[in-house]
């Protein structure tokens, strides 16, 4: 065996928080050398989405990247749009030409099926970023669970020599899960959004509360939709799902050995009118 010195790798799209330095504390712990990227991809988003004003802050994150105490993240990659997408790329999928990664049978439900070019653009950033950075380990965030089995399976069908490593979910105190864009929400708003982890937490209780095996998963849902039922009028829950967590085929019982993920995503209005589209999830194990 070669002995060579392991490097970790987080990628992220920068605006950077307690969530993503978690990932690079993990990274730093862990490995002999820490390589982090900040690249907002333009492939994940739809023309419609948020690229233009996803939030860009690159000198408050390499401040953030530079304040570790012991040791330090050793290189940032902030490449070039065109850097990365050397045939160019236009947002309109139909336009598109060059190189795309699709990993099918887990992008299209879920995430994928209100956003149906997000994973692909995940997983064609992800494969460059890898072919780039060549980590020996690679983190991701819990948070985004459908993108942590999408991007698991591209590893493992494209023969990536990189090991997946996911990390729990970081939250705010009232269980709101931590994401770069809750810096557009009031801090009225990110108090009521306590409720969809609040309602996660209750479905994953009534699960282990059950004795028998396997637990239904209307049990889960129905006590998910009550705490849900609480939400203002004006929000709108577009999913509740509990699915297998490796293929995330929707599940109708849950069996205690092998698990299962809920996940949801809840359209929060914003003070400026436009829409949050917030997304959680829990593991039941
Ligand atoms: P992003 O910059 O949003 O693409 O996120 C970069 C990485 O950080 C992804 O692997 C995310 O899943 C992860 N991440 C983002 N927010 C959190 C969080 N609150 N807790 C844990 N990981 C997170």
């Amino acid at each position: 065996m070669i002995n060579r010195e392991t490097v970790g790798f987080v990628p992220t799209m920068g605006a950077l928080h307690k969530g993503h330095t978690h990932l690079v504390g993990h990274s730093l712990e862990n490995n002999h050398r820490t390589i982090v990227s900040i690249f907002v991809n333009p492939s994940q988003f739809a023309p419609h989405e948020d690229l233009d004003s996803y939030p860009r802050s690159l000198e408050r994150d390499l401040n953030t990247l530079g304040g570790f105490s012991g040791k330090q993240v050793d290189a940032v990659f902030v490449p070039k749009v065109l850097e990365m997408y050397p045939s160019g790329i236009v947002l309109d999928v139909n336009q598109q030409v060059g190189t795309f990664v699709n990993v099918h049978g887990c992008s299209e439900q879920l995430e994928g099926a209100q956003r149906p070019v997000f994973f692909r653009g995940v997983a064609t950033v992800v494969a460059k970023l890898l072919n780039v950075v060549a980590p020996t380990n690679v983190y991701f965030g819990q948070k985004d669970a459908q993108q942590c089995v999408v991007v698991k399976n591209m590893v493992k069908d494209l023969l990536f020599d990189t090991q997946v490593n996911v990390l729990p979910t970081l939250r705010e105190e009232n269980g709101l899960a931590m994401l770069s864009r809750n810096e557009y929400l009031s801090a009225e708003t990110k108090a009521q959004c306590a409720v969809i982890y609040k309602g996660l937490v209750a479905g994953k209780q009534a699960f282990e509360a059950q004795n028998q095996s396997p637990v239904n998963s209307n049990i889960i849902m129905n006590e998910i939709l009550q705490v849900y039922l609480t939400m203002p009028t004006s929000w709108e829950v577009e999913y509740v799902a509990i699915s297998h967590p490796e293929t995330l085929e929707d599940l109708d019982f849950v069996d205690p050995a092998v698990g299962a993920t809920v996940s949801t995503a809840v359209r929060v209005p914003r003070e400026d009118g436009k829409i949050a589209r917030l997304i959680d999830n829990v593991q039941l194990s």
